[in-house]
């Protein structure tokens, strides 16, 4: 069953997602070339603190993870998808970090993430992550009232294919609401005109994952939650929390 928002409860989803965008703004102007990836949670947790808000990742735990998620953030690292561990790593030039995050205020979640490069880009890693930028644009473009989950989907593929990266399998977008991850899954490749019809109140988490080698595989860190590449490739992740209005899509997580 999915919710819809009235226009008090699209507000309230605000101040958790603007918390979020907050916490990312935050977290891109701390990381830099030494810094460690704990330094960056630490970074992440004053802002939550601050705000007042809960940590949706703090002690998660789905079905797939042997042990509960030690931190506010995720900062998966170069052949990292998603889900990396904020550990004593120090970040080096060039790169690739994704972080992502949530936000929980007055009952509310929020989710959203960015990928950006530490120090010199390569051209290549710039590419990428425009790439996906651009995915979650359209994917966001798409999320009309009248249109479908499959057309948001299909938005984002058609980009990331055209780009030739591989699209991460298993792992999409998703509803979000009173928790971080409500039904429905919001695929990140998908035939246009399929799925559930898009209401005025709906709220989604969209989410691009691509992978610059160009497969679609993943596999599984030893510490149990970071999914890494299988060619050793890098890739990139980024993610709005936005809703469906009748005025057209509103994005939840800038700051
Ligand atoms: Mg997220
Ligand atoms: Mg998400």
């Amino acid at each position: 069953m999915v919710e819809l928002k009235t226009a008090a409860e699209l507000d309230a989803m605000r101040e958790a997602g603007r918390v979020v965008g907050r916490i990312l703004d935050t977290v891109r102007r701390v990381a830099d070339v030494h810094v460690s990836l704990r330094e960056l949670d630490e970074a992440a947790r004053a802002v939550l603190r601050e705000a007042g808000a809960g940590s949706p990742f703090l002690n998660y735990r789905p079905s797939f993870a042997a042990t509960p998620f030690p931190a506010v953030i995720c900062t998966s690292v170069n052949d990292a998808i998603v889900h990396g561990i904020p550990d004593d790593y120090r970040l080096r030039d060039g790169d690739l970090l994704g972080v992502d995050c949530g936000a929980i205020v007055d009952g509310w979640a929020g989710d959203a993430a960015v990928s950006f490069i530490v120090g010199t880009p390569q051209p290549a890693d710039s590419r990428l992550i425009e790439t996906a930028e651009q995915a979650l644009a359209a994917g966001i473009a798409a999320a009309v009232v009248g249109a479908r989950i499959g057309d948001i989907s299909h938005a984002i593929g058609s980009i990331a294919r055209a780009g030739g990266y591989g699209i991460m399998e298993d792992f999409g977008g998703h509803g979000i609401g009173r928790h971080m991850h409500e039904d429905p899954g919001v695929p990140n490749e998908g035939r246009p005109g399929r799925g559930l019809r898009l209401r005025h109140g709906m709220t989604f988490a969209i989410e691009p994952m691509l992978i610059a080698g160009g497969r679609d595989k993943y596999r599984t860190a030893m510490d149990g939650w970071t999914l890494l590449t299988t060619d050793g490739s890098r890739a990139a992740h980024v993610e709005h929390t936005i809703a469906v209005t009748d005025d057209g899509p509103r994005i939840l997580t800038l700051a």
